[in-house]
């Protein structure tokens, strides 16, 4: 649904209320706009609600414990569904690069580099399917200028989503709706070839770290920016990215570092603005922490997400395509293995 038909539906919900019941006209007006369910989607009970759902969670280099307690701390906070990922150019190192990269963060050798490493990783990930108690999909986060070169035939290397860190810029433009379109045309692009689930990752709370950076190197006080210069799209942005994402296998992430840029009122509002008009459009979005460490509060999403009307329809819908994809291809290699035989 786009802005315009949103406000059409309003406008109709008004003139049938008034002419049901007079009293009833005037709740209309403040009635929100509805989110488009999807077939498959309309049985509340039935979907993971936001607090169960990481989809990002650093599982590999940079994890402080083993694995299967790693993902017990994540249980233990209410998570049922994880993409576990760990950042794939964190393996494009030497192995003395890798070593001394560890010894800086005192992190142990869980894996080596390059390919090796890599499927030792999503081996592991692999390895956490026989639980029970939490579903964990494999993943791998790439770097946004993945998304410029044309891809290695070997990008995925075991996982079962991807997801592409859309950066701060350090020093030069922030990121905004402009570039966000042009990652998703190519995210687009590259689904052709790679056909699998893609997350942009963090790309709103990259735009306010660019700012208040700016600012600061600027003598500027970062509290006098304000909402117009925070909004990541103009208006033509979001109906592009509407049209754009409408039925695409490609999600925006909504992750906890919202919980930072909630404290400050002119962030929120700027926020709001932006998303809450995509996901009333029936845009989809993942919810996540970027976990990378023990401690820290408990996993809260709705404290943002209710605000921007982000809600567990529109969290939902990449659980259940990597779900049915998990039982596609583990029925088609139980047929093979049949016909091995
Ligand atoms: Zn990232
Ligand atoms: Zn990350």
């Amino acid at each position: 649904m786009s802005l315009r038909s949103c406000a059409m539906w309003l406008l109709s919900a008004f003139v049938a209320a008034a002419l049901t019941a007079g009293h009833a006209a005037s709740q209309a007006a403040t009635v929100a706009c509805p989110v488009p369910v999807a077939p498959g989607q309309g049985i509340d009970e039935e979907l993971f609600q936001l607090r169960e759902i990481d989809m990002h969670l650093h599982c590999g280099l940079e994890r402080p414990i083993p694995l299967e307690a790693w993902i017990d701390s994540a249980v233990a906070d209410g998570r049922k569904v994880i993409v576990g990922l760990d950042h794939f150019e964190g393996y494009h190192r030497t192995p003395e690069q890798l070593a001394a990269w560890r010894a800086e963060r005192d992190r142990p050798p869980w894996y080596g580099v390059g390919a090796e490493g890599r499927k030792a990783f999503q081996d592991d990930l692999a390895s956490l399917e026989r639980r029970k108690d939490v579903v964990v999909f494999r993943g791998w986060e790439f770097g946004e200028a993945t998304l410029d070169r044309p891809p290695q035939p070997d990008i995925l290397q075991g996982a079962e989503v991807i997801g592409f860190h859309i950066g701060e810029n350090k020093g030069g433009p922030a990121p905004d709706g402009q570039h966000l379109i042009h990652r998703v045309r190519q995210a687009i692009a590259l689904q052709e070839q790679v056909p699998i689930p893609m997350i942009l990752f963090h790309p709103l709370a990259m735009r306010v770290a660019n700012l208040h950076r700016t600012a600061t190197a600027a003598d500027r006080d970062p509290s006098t920016i304000t909402v117009a210069e925070y909004r990541f799209y103009t208006p033509a942005q979001q109906d592009t990215l509407i049209s754009l994402l409408r039925g695409r296998s490609i999600y925006i992430e909504v992750g906890r570092r919202f919980v930072g840029l909630w404290q400050d009122p002119t962030v929120r509002q700027a926020l709001i603005e932006d998303i809450r008009p995509l996901a009333e459009a029936g845009v989809q979005f993942t919810v996540s922490t970027d976990g990378h460490g023990l401690g820290g509060p408990s996993f809260q999403p709705n404290v943002y997400c209710d605000a921007l009307g982000v809600t567990p329809r529109h969290t939902n819908t990449i659980v259940r395509e990597l779900l049915a994809a998990r039982a596609r291809r583990a029925v088609a290699a139980a047929q093979e293995a049949e016909v091995a035989r």
